[in-house]
């Protein structure tokens, strides 16, 4: 069993009541609580030494993934992240020194997106160290991009370039797309929305899941950043030369991934590009009704049959 069939185990049973709007299944919880014009967004991360950092990690650029990564699911969902909460399971002994350090680099993230850090806890964990952050954030009525809205016909956009996070270092420095998403929904239908976090092909076939479509990538369309394109551990893999194969399965990009009118597409690569003059938007594909994943290259189309990352994986 993955981490994946695990939660869809657990999904079926979780309780909600009346101001749930969505519940467990998209990056971020949808809430109605009744705030004027405004919803709320609910969403926990955790971040674990070995796994998502190194004990030699400076511990600045430690604090400053584990907000982040909650950030990018706010981004997510053309939110505004609010409020955080931070829960540290230190070894014994810590030294204070590395937790302020941490603090560091939570504070001067939370700061630069008017995030209030308004509490927290801390236990202790023998092994290794671990840093839980919960969010809140709102976004306007009405107007929060799902995983479940693509339609057949969309095109399909990302920003940046991808693979390679994590050898390259990007994975500890990246900013949330915070602002590229909230300027996306404002402005454009945007139909289906999610971060990169799990791999290209993992993050899309969540898309095609919740919208019940498929999808057809194009090979050459998609962005490669620099690190995936010399990465000397990367390998071809059914038959994809290896930097396509980091760019569409490597974790950690926390790029945006998102679906609207194919009517709409140059329209709004001529607006991104006025806007954000420094972040790459690239269409990499449409969406279709057949359900399914494939790829174009020169060759043809082929189904993809590569996947991303996967947290844990057990007999
Ligand atoms: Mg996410």
């Amino acid at each position: 069993m993955n981490e994946f069939e695990l939660i869809d185990r657990l999904r079926p049973g979780l309780p909600g009541n009346d101001t749930t709007l969505v519940g467990a299944g998209d990056d971020c919880a949808v809430l109605d609580p009744g705030l004027p014009g405004r919803w709320l967004l609910f969403k926990t991360d955790a971040v674990v030494e070995g796994i998502h950092f190194e004990p030699s990690t400076d511990p600045a650029r430690i604090g400053h993934k584990a907000l982040a990564r909650c950030l990018s699911d706010v981004a997510a969902m053309a939110g505004t992240p609010t409020h955080a909460v931070i829960t540290l399971a230190l070894p014994s002994p810590f030294d204070p020194a590395r937790v302020e350090g941490i603090y560091a680099g939570l504070n001067a993230l939370a700061a630069r997106h008017r995030v209030a850090i308004v509490g927290g806890e801390t236990t202790t964990n023998p092994e290794r160290l671990l840093i839980s952050v919960a969010l809140l954030g709102t976004v306007p009525r009405g107007r929060c991009p799902l995983r479940s809205g693509a339609r057949a016909g969309d095109v399909l956009l990302v920003t940046g370039t991808l693979g390679g996070a994590v050898r390259s270092g990007r994975h500890l420095d990246f900013e949330p797309r915070l602002e590229e998403a909230r300027w996306l929904a404002d402005q454009f239908e945007v139909h289906a929305l999610i971060d990169l976090s799990d791999g290209l092909a993992r993050d899309l076939r969540q898309i095609l899941k919740a919208s019940g479509v498929g999808a057809e990538l194009w090979a050459e369309a998609i962005p490669i950043s620099p690190a995936a394109r010399t990465e000397p551990g990367a390998r071809a893999a059914a038959g994809w030369p290896a930097p396509l194969v980091a760019a569409l399965t490597d974790g950690e990009d926390f790029e945006l991934l998102f679906t609207l009118p194919a009517t709409r597409a140059g329209e709004v690569e001529a607006a991104w590009a006025a806007r954000f003059d420094r972040l790459p938007l690239s269409r990499i594909g449409r969406i279709r009704a057949e359900p399914g994943l494939v790829v174009r290259d020169r060759d043809g189309v082929r189904p993809l049959t590569l996947d991303g990352y996967v947290h844990f994986q057990q007999p």
